[in-house]
């Protein structure tokens, strides 16, 4: 009898009526008993268990210790929970998991308490040990990641010159936390071909030294991705699959069961399903392939396209990217910035990705389809565009139950709620802003009463709705426990409460990490909380969340991750920490005849949307995914 045979066979008699589940019970041997520390089920009807029993990567009871102990038989483990806490494994609400790969294969540039880039110095002395490295070596390149300017102590990006002090022969390549913005040493802006001769190009921005013309390293939006573009290493598809297995590695450790592809193309998902073929896919990985670069992505016909997972991976719908981030002041707002970016006139607002009636049209296709849209909103200018475009959509194609995402909805007004709950809109919020970038957006991007307002969990529990919240890893860390301690603290790095009406509580926030994020991606039945039948997802904390003191929540740590029933990270059993950037080894995989092929969206099909497009993308996955997903060469010819 194979698994799922057995597994159905286990949980039909446990489903079945009070009296044959009796009679049943002695029956059915659990594989595992967790029991012996706090077991939060994110279960409102009975929110407390004492125990769990598994078997076949099923939960087949949860209860008190005596209910779950008739499954008990002479091959039952009984794990002992020694005090720490088990809840259902975490859900991703966005992030990108294959970038996050990348993250881990860069010099960590990211300021504390997730590194040290925190001044230029530093920064220098982090790319100097990076250059030691394989994956410098095997880069060809110095590539660091996640530097803040908001959070260096001189305030400001790294210059070409700054970088020519680390290497003037090796080109060096950095990535902004926001992945809107970087810098380059004057290698790589040679290599780049970028002179003073070299004109912005449509929807970025060259920076200058003081002779208004020289470039001084540090680039904008379309001018950072096309020149970062050309000149990083083209990856093969061996190198892809070995980062979608990094990505998934730093989310295990982190406690995530369940990860989002927040924005894929091609390779990327070519990537995934080859892992998901050979059996390697370490937790289950959700796909939202791109709608910006194309109206009609091949891989929505293809089988993947599933509510149902093929081996940890399917795809769940479409994304879309309407603005850029708020931190990097190219989210598309209302009113303008507190301070504009150097250059910009004093009614700067951001910009949009796409004129409305292409959002409107791409909204459209998507509900004829019946795909879920995902949509990147920052700026509550952008939100507008997207609620004009489902109103549309919904009038035209009527209600269903589509849940449609607005990803960040970082600055959504109050009216916005309103018009998101009655058309079915779902939020995503980034709550952990608050902490990361409270104090920026305070201070230099929306001002304090903005700011106050920014992801507006609390009024969105007091219209009824729900919602999730996420990391946009590799923008920030995949850390849930970060985030549920910025949602419901709103503490930001300075220790200010930014907007103290909006925190929520350990509760709603849990919930955003759980079960509200399994309805978000159509699997509130399988998965997000502690119930009879669901998978056995779960993640141990270091402690009882609702037991801690808010201020304290940022301190709990993920001591162990178990995906289907199966422990797949334990805090203390890790191996010496993995040398900067060293890819993991693969299996032979079926590979080669699928993404050696280049892209399936390449260059020139970015070349000729980008020359349509007002402004650039926006997040991670469309910065750095277009980065990735074409490199060197092949880009250089269109670029500029
Ligand atoms: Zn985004
Ligand atoms: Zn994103």
């Amino acid at each position: 009898m194979n698994t799922i045979t057995k597994s159905f066979l286990a949980l039909s008699l446990v489903l079945s009526p009070c009296c044959v589940q009796r009679a049943h019970a002695q029956q059915i041997a659990a594989d595992a008993i967790y029991a012996g520390g706090p077991i939060i089920t994110m279960n409102d009807a009975a929110p407390r268990a004492e125990a769990v029993a598994v078997k076949d990567g099923r939960i087949i009871a949860v209860g008190t210790k005596a209910e779950v102990e008739k499954y008990k038989a002479a091959g039952t483990k009984f794990i002992d929970l020694r005090g720490k806490t088990l809840l259902p494994g975490f859900i991703d609400g966005h992030g990108h998991v294959s970038l996050t790969g990348i993250q881990a294969a860069s010099a960590n540039l990211l300021p504390a308490p997730d590194g040290g880039g925190n001044s230029i110095s530093r920064i220098q002395e982090i790319l100097r040990e990076y250059a030691k490295t394989d994956a410098s070596k095997e880069f060809d390149l110095i590539l660091g990641f996640g530097y803040d300017d908001a959070q260096i102590a001189e305030r400001r990006h790294p210059t070409r010159q700054d970088l020519d002090e680390v290497s003037k022969d090796i080109p060096i390549l950095l990535i902004h936390q926001s992945c809107h913005l970087g810098a380059m040493n004057t290698k790589a802006l040679e290599l780049a071909g970028l002179t003073a001769e070299s004109k912005d190009p449509q929807g970025g921005v060259i920076r200058r030294e003081a002779d208004g013309k020289t470039p001084n390293g540090v680039l904008e939006e379309t001018a950072f991705m096309l020149n970062a573009m050309a000149i990083f290493p083209k990856l093969n598809a061996k190198q892809f699959a070995q980062l979608a297995v990094m990505g998934q590695d730093l989310y295990i450790k982190c406690g995530f069961t369940t990860a989002q592809e927040g924005r894929a193309a091609g390779p990327t998902h070519s990537s995934f399903a080859a892992l998901a073929d050979a059996e390697l896919m370490k937790i289950d990985v959700v796909s939202y392939m791109d709608m910006v670069f194309s109206n009609d992505p091949p891989e929505m016909k293809s089988p993947w396209y599933s509510r149902t997972y093929r081996n940890g991976y399917r795809i769940g719908g479409v994304k879309l990217n309407l603005d850029g981030s708020i931190q990097g002041k190219t989210g598309y707002l209302t009113k303008p910035y507190k301070a504009p970016p150097p250059g910009a006139a004093t009614n700067y607002r951001g910009y949009e990705t796409l004129p409305d009636q292409v959002v409107a049209a791409k909204v459209d296709k998507a509900y004829s389809n019946g795909w879920q849209v995902l949509a990147h909103c920052n700026g509550d200018a952008a939100i507008d565009q997207y609620i004009s475009a489902v109103r549309d959509a919904v009038a035209k194609h009527g209600p269903a139950d589509r849940r449609t995402v607005v990803i960040h909805a970082q600055t959504a007004r109050l009216d916005q709620l309103d018009s998101m709950k009655e058309l079915g809109i779902m939020p995503s919020f980034f709550g952990m802003h608050c902490f990361y970038w409270g104090d920026w957006h305070r201070d230099e991007t929306l001002g304090a009463v903005r700011a106050e307002m920014i992801s507006p969990a609390q009024s969105a529990l007091r219209r009824g709705m729900i919602f999730t919240q996420h990391h946009d890893s590799p923008v920030a860390q995949p850390s849930a426990i970060r985030i549920l301690s910025s949602v419901v603290t709103r503490r930001t790095r300075s220790g200010d409460i930014l907007g103290a009406d909006e925190r929520i509580s350990v509760d709603d926030a849990l919930k955003s990490l759980t079960i509200w994020g399994a309805y978000q991606h159509f699997e509130e039945k399988e998965k997000g909380s502690l119930e009879t039948g669901k998978v056995a997802d779960f993640v141990v904390l270091s402690a009882d969340p609702f037991a801690v003191d808010i201020e304290k929540l940022s301190e709990l740590t993920v001591l162990e991750t178990i995906k289907g029933g199966k422990s797949i990270f334990k805090a203390d059993a890790q191996p010496a920490k993995v040398r900067a950037g060293a890819l993991p080894e693969l299996p032979p995989m079926p590979l080669a005849a699928r993404a050696d092929a280049p892209p399936a969206r390449g260059v020139f099909a970015y070349a000729s949307t980008t020359s349509l497009m007002p402004g650039s993308c926006g997040c991670a996955g469309c910065a750095l995914g277009h980065l990735v997903t074409m490199g060197r060469r092949e880009v250089a010819s269109t670029a500029r």
